[in-house]
């Protein structure tokens, strides 16, 4: 009797392992919805997991010597747009202005002309952005978050966002800002309903602002262009109205065109304001803004969005802008600024950890946009794709 039940169990155990094999090798499983649900769920709790276990020590991760002059006081901040993508923006170009804010300040400005996300949605880009995970290395994500490097320099750090902190698609960004000393949500709506403005940083901001540390590294992160774009700005910003130039005459089209450039818009006095509360201050310090992705709006096919199975080269394109104070231009000639540098975001932990003026063990000097050993590295894209030749 028990020889024919363990008779019968292997005969299931096999036919199941069977159905899944076949299932992968003739590629059905990728369609395959409820496999991929049990998939998905058990990599997202390994990841919770693991991200959870590395938070736990805010100066962990893998940078050892960690070095850092204490001789001035510094403001470091980062802005992280979202789904924008820079052939919308006024100042690189676009045909409406998107940018009139920026554009009066854009001497003081350094503008990148070619700077790519490695992912078209927001999870996967900002893991490797914000740690040492990169395309060949996406597991190094686990070993070193950038707050982690800060902490270590003994900077005060401050993550400060305006997207929702509990949700299908931001769980994993808001578990690795734990490492931050501290962290301020102003939004706790779904992401793509009638959502806080932007404008909901500045209070916490200016908070941080007056703190006592004389180190300070800010990540701030806009809801900016998030679906759906006519609940990202308020009535006055409400200006691109007059049907727009594009292959896809339509007037949902037109609507979505009209209501994406005015978050642009709004998103251009954010940025503005932001660099001048910077600014008033007098310290020594830099505003790097840059996308967490771009956006396809009407551009490959009638609709407007982003996903990683469409090879859109809109979903990938991002603006990379960097004010810096008088004092930091002053007191970094050692950098390097060059507009031209081709970039891909995921090695961003080292360009960030070099114009801060971070110095570690494990630093690639290569891999720091700001470097003058810089070295261009194939974009690879979606596994294999190498952005530079496919597009
Ligand atoms: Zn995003």
């Amino acid at each position: 009797m028990i020889r024919l039940r363990l008779k019968t169990s292997i005969v299931y155990i096999l036919s199941i392992a069977f159905i899944l094999a076949l299932m992968k090798f003739t590629n059905i499983v990728k369609y395959n919805l409820p496999y991929t649900m049990v998939k998905s769920y058990f990599v997202y709790v390994n990841e919770m997991n693991r991200y959870e276990q590395l938070v736990f020590d805010k100066k962990g991760g893998a940078f050892s010597n960690v070095e850092h002059p204490n001789e001035e006081d510094e403001l470091y901040v980062i802005i992280i747009g979202e789904s924008n993508n820079r052939e919308h923006m006024g100042l690189y170009g676009y045909y409406r202005q998107t940018n009139p804010l920026l554009k009066k300040i854009s001497t003081e400005l350094v503008l990148y002309k070619d700077v790519i996300s490695p992912h078209a949605n927001t999870i996967s880009s900002l893991s490797k952005v914000l740690t040492l995970g990169n395309y060949e290395m996406p597991e190094m994500k686990f070993k070193g978050l950038i707050f982690q490097l800060f902490n270590k320099a003994e900077f005060e750090t401050y993550w400060l966002s305006n997207q929702e902190p509990i949700g299908t698609h931001e769980t994993g960004i808001t578990k690795l800002t734990k490492s931050a000393d501290k962290r301020f949500f102003v939004n706790s709506k779904s992401n793509r309903k009638k959502s806080p403005f932007d404008d909901m940083i500045f209070t916490p901001l200016a908070k941080i602002l007056q703190e006592k540390a004389n180190k300070k590294f800010i990540i701030i992160q806009l809801l900016g262009s998030h679906v759906d774009y006519a609940n990202r700005y308020p009535p006055d910003y409400n200006k691109f109205t007059e049907t727009p130039l594009t292959d896809f005459k339509n007037k949902t089209a037109y609507t979505q065109i009209n209501a994406y450039d005015n978050s642009i818009l709004y998103t251009d006095f954010i940025i503005s304001q932001v660099i001048e509360k910077v600014k008033n201050t007098k310290i020594k310090s830099y505003v790097l803004y840059f996308s967490d992705h771009g956006e396809d709006v009407y551009k490959a096919s009638n609709k407007a969005f982003h996903a990683e199975d469409y090879k859109s080269k809109y979903m990938y394109e991002i603006p990379f802008l960097l004010w810096r104070s008088e004092k930091f231009i002053n007191n970094t000639n050692n950098l390097v600024f060059d507009i031209n540098r081709k970039y891909m975001t995921d090695d961003l932990i080292y360009s960030i950890a070099d114009l801060s003026n971070i110095k570690f063990d494990e630093f690639v000097a290569k891999k720091s946009l700001f470097n003058n050993k810089f070295e261009y590295r194939k974009r690879i894209i979606l596994d294999s794709l190498n952005y530079d030749t496919f597009f």
